[in-house]
């Protein structure tokens, strides 16, 4: 049977024949054409995203998909929720779900999709609901903080997610603890064309009532802020005010007060504001550049607001203090770096209230029985970035990728192992890439990439991205893994496209060329002192304790890690959790750019399909053994193939099996019986029982 006589393609992609880029996309189109969104491959599942509401959710088939074993239905992601759910609540093992795949591929939906899964079987009662609510609610307050339209997604999430939920020993849900990972702060000042900043910014501007927002210190009109982009304020479909009364509700529900919730919006007000902050030259008697604030009312309300003597919070931006041992020198900044000041410290609220959020929900939702749990983490991060320019950002990003990929193939090749050593069959080695090579010029304690961006930024003396480039360069030039205009020679394609400004890794799953402007800064992520200072000095509480480095008390503090470092130091936490547990995959992909229903473009997906190493994933899994299947179930769907085992059987399951297996002559070779399942080696046999089965 060939690809295209199986009108739905093919349900697992380890029984693909010939195994190929184009057979496979062929297949997943074919699917998507079909509405049949998700593929296996062996207990991966492949999501491709409908863009359209699908009847396939929701109670009924939730109660379908809990009474089957993974393959009897459809392939679908509550049979994999399904799957973890019930091997760590009857088989005590942890689980993890990891969901990858890039932006606007439904890694989120995904995400949610599994939790309500999970929500929905995992038992009744009071308490269990009210975890249960809890844990769900986190959502919509995460997504307003942390989630943005940009061009790819009108939802997109700006920020990582890991979230482990916690089981009692009966699999009632107890709580939880969410991780998140690198927020785009950057957003917060400023908007690429078409996209908007956060949505919280939105809500409070469309959903606020007159009072609150008199409140606030705002105006309902979103053109009159610097910080919000005037031409993208709305996105289709999606209700800002409305979203609003859900955040309100969903942080009610999580247990925030309601001073808490007022403190929350008034810190984000604040940074609305202060991006109205507008600051103008002005001179020193000296003649000295300077800069000042062009119309005090903005910093008036923003000192009221945060409690805060407005001439400080003025000090504050348009200057800065040098502290020697002997002395204090002030020096006045110019426009443009007063800008810069005020910009770094909207970031700044920002990204540190978003930490006080998500820790604030770990406070509640948090675990205090002393008793062993059960341990689902689900994670929902950004894929592999190629963007037209790739900064510090995607370089970060792509670094977590790497780390994810390594675990991906290490824990499936560990997997498949122990599922042989377990049913007592020999193990072939199997050859895969091993992208250690690329880990380790990146993370190398010493030698790597990132512990070199830290010794530079360290360094004293004058330091800068091209010092670091002219460092890396230097270090690699004969890394099989890097390439630079500096190190490019015989080994590699000279390529005129490479500005002198710019370092290329070859990723596993392609080559990247990223720009070292601002890596420094960015790695550095220092804000000026005086603004910390001038920040802790605020009296709404919250504003100030997002600021305790600003204590003058404290002021003598090693300087906190390096971004790169802190990045780096989550990945190898993040990376140790998985381990311990036993991975779910989802690999989410988008089928075109236009966030439309019914198209696929064949060549974003084989870009996509590259960058999830799907065929690599398909090779190990069928290394050995392509299709692998219980006794009894192989049994009862292929036992008409004989007249020994149709319609009478009265043996055991495997006698059974291997009865009408050895009456089809199959070369010796195909097959495997192991201790409690059949194994096939080629998709083809399957094939051929499957069409034996067909003709009956
Ligand atoms: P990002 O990395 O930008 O956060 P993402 O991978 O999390 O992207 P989602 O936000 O989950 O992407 O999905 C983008 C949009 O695609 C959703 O808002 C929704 O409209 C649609 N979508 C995703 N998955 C599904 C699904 N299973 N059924 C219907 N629509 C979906
Ligand atoms: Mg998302």
């Amino acid at each position: 049977m060939t690809l295209m006589e199986c009108s739905v393609g093919v349900e697992d992609l380890v029984l693909l024949e010939p195994l190929e880029e184009e057979s496979l996309l062929k297949n997943l189109q074919l699917r998507h054409e079909k509405k049949e969104i998700y593929t296996y491959i062996g207990n991966v599942l492949v999501s491709v995203n409908p863009y359209q509401q699908l009847p396939i959710y929701g109670p009924d088939f939730i109660d379908k998909y809990r009474d089957y074993t993974f393959y009897e239905l459809k392939p679908h992601i509550y049979a994999l929720a399904n799957v973890a759910y019930l091997s760590l609540r009857d088989q005590d093992r942890d689980q993890c779900i990891l969901i990858t795949g890039e932006s606007g591929a439904g890694k989120t939906e995904a995400s949610k999709l599994v939790m309500s899964y999970v929500a929905a079987v995992c038992g009744k009662g009071e308490q269990v609901n009210s975890v249960r609510e809890q844990l769900l609610q986190s959502n919509p307050v995460l997504e307003a903080f942390g989630n943005a339209k940009t061009i790819r997604n009108n939802n997109s999430s700006r920020f990582g997610k890991y979230m482990d939920i916690e089981f009692d020993f009966k699999g009632a849900p107890l709580g939880g603890v969410i991780t998140n990972y690198l927020l785009e702060k950057s957003r917060v000042v400023k908007q690429l064309e078409g996209e908007r900043n956060f949505h919280i910014f939105y809500q409070i501007l469309a959903g606020a009532d007159g009072q609150l927002l008199k409140a606030l210190k705002l105006e309902r009109d979103t053109s009159g802020y610097a910080y919000l982009n005037p031409e993208a304020s709305r996105v289709d479909g999606m209700d800002d005010a409305s979203n609003f009364k859900a955040l309100q509700s969903a942080m009610t529900v999580i247990g925030f007060s309601e001073e808490e919730i007022r403190q929350v919006l008034e810190v984000a007000a604040l940074v609305l504001k202060l991006g109205n902050v507008e600051l103008a030259d002005e001179f020193q008697a000296s003649g000295v550049p300077a800069s000042g604030i062009r119309d005090g009312r903005g910093v008036q309300e923003i000192g009221e607001m945060a409690g805060l003597d407005s001439g400080e919070l003025e000090r504050a931006l348009c200057s800065r203090t040098m502290e020697t041992a002997k002395e204090k020198v002030v020096t006045a900044l110019n426009v443009t770096q007063a800008q810069y000041a005020r910009d770094a410290l909207a970031k700044n609220i920002y990204s540190r209230l978003f930490n006080w959020i998500v820790n604030r929900i770990n406070e509640s939702i948090k675990v205090d029985t002393g008793e062993k749990k059960k341990v689902m983490g689900v994670l929902d991060i950004y894929g592999f970035e190629i963007l037209e320019d790739n900064s510090f950002e995607q370089f970060v990003i792509n670094y977590c990728n790497e780390k994810l990929q390594q675990v991906f193939i290490e824990m499936t090749l560990k997997e498949e192992q122990e599922e042989y050593k377990r049913e007592g069959i020999p193990w072939t080695k199997v050859d895969y890439f091993d992208n250690s090579i690329i880990c380790n010029l990146i993370e190398h304690n010493q030698r790597g990439i990132l512990a070199m961006l830290d010794e530079e930024c360290l360094r004293p003396g004058v330091v800068s991205d091209s010092t670091f480039l002219a460092k890396l360069n230097q270090l690699f030039s004969k890394h099989r893994h890097y390439e630079s205009k500096v190190t490019q020679n015989a080994q590699h394609q000279y390529d005129h496209s490479m500005g002198l400004s710019c370092f290329r890794i070859c990723h596993y799953a392609g080559k990247v060329t990223y720009s070292v402007n601002s890596f420094i800064d960015k790695n550095n992520d220092l804000l000026f002192r005086d603004l910390s200072q001038a920040m802790w000095k605020a009296r709404h509480s919250l504003l100030r304790s997002l600021f305790p480095e600003g204590d003058p008390k404290q002021a003598s503090l090693k300087r906190p890690p390096t971004a790169g470092a802190q990045f780096k130091n989550s990945v190898a936490i993040l990376m140790k959790n998985l381990y311990s547990k036993n991975p779910n995959y989802i690999r989410c992909i988008k089928p075109n750019e236009h966030q439309q229903r019914g198209q696929f473009s064949s060549e974003l997906v084989a870009d996509q399909v590259r960058y999830l190493g799907l065929l690599e994933n398909v090779r190990v899994r069928r290394a050995g053994y392509a299709y692998r299947q219980g006794y009894a179930p192989f049994l009862e769907r292929y036992r008409l193939l004989s007249r020994s085992t149709w319609p009478h059987w009265n043996g055991g399951d495997r006698e059974g099996v291997e009865k009408f297996l050895g009456e089809l002559n199959l070369s010796s070779e195909e097959l495997a019986f192991g201790k409690t399942k059949i194994f096939i080696r080629s998709p083809k046999t399957l094939f051929y029982l499957e069409e034996q089965r067909r003709l009956r």
